[in-house]
């Protein structure tokens, strides 16, 4: 039977597997359909902040390739060599065996992984929010530090667990550090010390926050941070990290024992081992997502450059929007190579963002309207329950937002992700570089 494997179960992953099978379905066709990753579920990370600050479980942004994607094979393991003439590949499972599998279409999605750079302790120390262990992780360990600030009697250890570092001050870094703050809130007030005793520091090496979303926007959201108390210095990043400081690119030194690191991605680390031209470390694909010189290859999301047909010269960004819409037309295009309908070029226009900043407060650009405050909040939130693909998520997130405006934040450090589980290398696969 004719085999096509994807690799990889984010955005374009998950989108092309559920597409595909049924595209085949329709047509009557017998395709033998496996998505190959790490991880049994698909991750919709635009929640991971929320997750972090304590408003959304965990659970609730996986969504289960079990029961979701029917008709669909879901292998777990780590792909680490294409051999793209002989039309194998070979991946490692949870155990550590490595097993090889054979496919007529190969549809690459690995997705992206945190951007590090030779910053000497770094990797050791600083966390990213890329993975459920990551948001996790940021969350309890927050709350656990701001417990043993209350026991120190050192108050200058004490003002060091109370200070916490996010580094990039795009979207994801604002509304993390964002829930942070809320959630440090809610601490303080059910623990009885003072909210204005922690310290949040959100720093970027860019002139403003959130360029994504625009002036106008990017003004409105610095005026949200610096009003919940968050500093944000800009033009500044770290040149040191250690277990009880950072040293900032001024030379200056802050005592603090969180350090999130947000400051963008890079293609997964398996592209490059594909031997395959690339642009911005992304491997280079058609419009129509096909790897040229390969007509049994696919690729597209965060790990592809994919060519952006509504700005021509230009690839499209690394967003969720894309990459689902990409899985679409994956799906649609390795249906077409089977002899399953037509195929068709990758075209979408930008429908905008949505960033939710905490408490009563967002800001949103969909189809370039510029909104803020309580009807940004409620488009960001109605946004997020009509992007998850699957109805439980939707009304376990719906009850979570409920929740939130009803109740405090639940202020618990459970220790479900251990600082090694949020290692870059152990949760997203990044090799640990040489600096550390
Ligand atoms: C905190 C955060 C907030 C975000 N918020 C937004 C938002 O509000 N709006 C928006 O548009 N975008 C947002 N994004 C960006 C969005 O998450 C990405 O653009 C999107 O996830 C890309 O989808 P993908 O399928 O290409 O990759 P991913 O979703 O990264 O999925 C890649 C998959 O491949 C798997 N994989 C990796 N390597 C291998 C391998 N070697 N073998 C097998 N499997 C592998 C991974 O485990 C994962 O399952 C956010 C990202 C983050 C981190």
């Amino acid at each position: 039977m004719t085999s096509v494997v994807i690799v990889g179960s984010g955005f374009t992953g998950f989108e092309c597997a559920r597409r595909l099978q049924r595209q085949v379905r329709r047509h009557g066709g017998d395709v033998d359909i496996t998505i190959v990753s790490p991880i049994d579920y698909m991750l919709y990370t635009p929640l991971l902040p929320d997750v972090a600050g304590g408003v959304v479980d965990a659970r609730f942004v996986t969504i289960p390739l079990a029961g979701t994607l029917r008709g669909v094979r879901a292998v777990r393991g780590r792909v680490e060599k294409v051999d793209l003439s002989a039309h194998t590949l070979a991946y490692t499972d949870p155990d550590d065996r490595t097993h090889e599998m054979r496919w007529d279409r190969l549809v690459l999605t690995p997705g992206s992984v945190t951007r590090l750079f030779d910053i000497p302790g770094l990797a050791t120390y600083a966390r990213g929010l890329k993975s459920a262990a990551e948001a996790l992780y940021l969350r309890d360990h927050v709350l656990e530090q701001l417990e043993l600030a209350t026991i120190d009697d050192d108050p200058a250890v004490a003002a060091g667990r109370r200070t916490i570092v996010v580094v990039g001050a795009s979207y994801s870094g604002t509304e993390l550090v964002a829930q942070l703050r809320a959630l440090a809130d809610a601490a303080a007030r059910q623990m009885g010390f003072d909210a204005a005793s922690v310290r949040f520091l959100l720093l970027d090496l860019a002139e403003q926050v959130m360029p994504e979303v625009g002036e106008k926007l990017g003004k409105a959201a610095m005026d949200v941070l610096t009003a919940r108390g968050i500093e944000v210095r800009l033009g500044l990043t770290l040149t040191e990290v250690h277990a009880d400081h950072v040293v900032l690119s001024d030379d200056s030194r802050v005592d603090c024992r969180t350090v999130a690191w947000v400051t963008g991605v890079t293609a997964a680390p398996l592209i490059e081992t594909l031997g395959l031209p690339t642009e911005k470390g992304r491997l280079k694909v058609g419009v129509d997502l096909r790897v040229p010189g390969h007509p049994d290859v696919f690729a597209a999301g965060d790990a592809a450059a994919v060519p952006d047909l509504t700005q021509p010269g230009k690839i499209t960004p690394p967003t969720a929007q894309h990459a689902v819409r990409q899985g679409k037309t994956l799906a649609r295009n390795v249906a077409a190579s089977l002899g399953y309908g037509t195929a068709k070029d990758y075209r979408h226009r930008n429908m905008g963002l949505v960033v939710d900043l905490g408490p009563h407060y967002a800001v949103a650009n969909p189809l370039n309207i510029h909104l803020s405050g309580y009807p940004a909040k409620a488009v960001t939130r109605a946004y997020h329950l009509y992007s998850l693909p699957r109805m439980v998520n939707r009304w376990a997130v719906g009850l979570a937002y409920v929740t939130d405006l009803l109740f405090p934040r639940t202020v618990v450090s459970m220790g479900l992700s251990s600082q090694e589980d949020a290692q870059f290398s152990a949760s997203e696969g990044i090799p640990m570089p040489k600096a550390d």
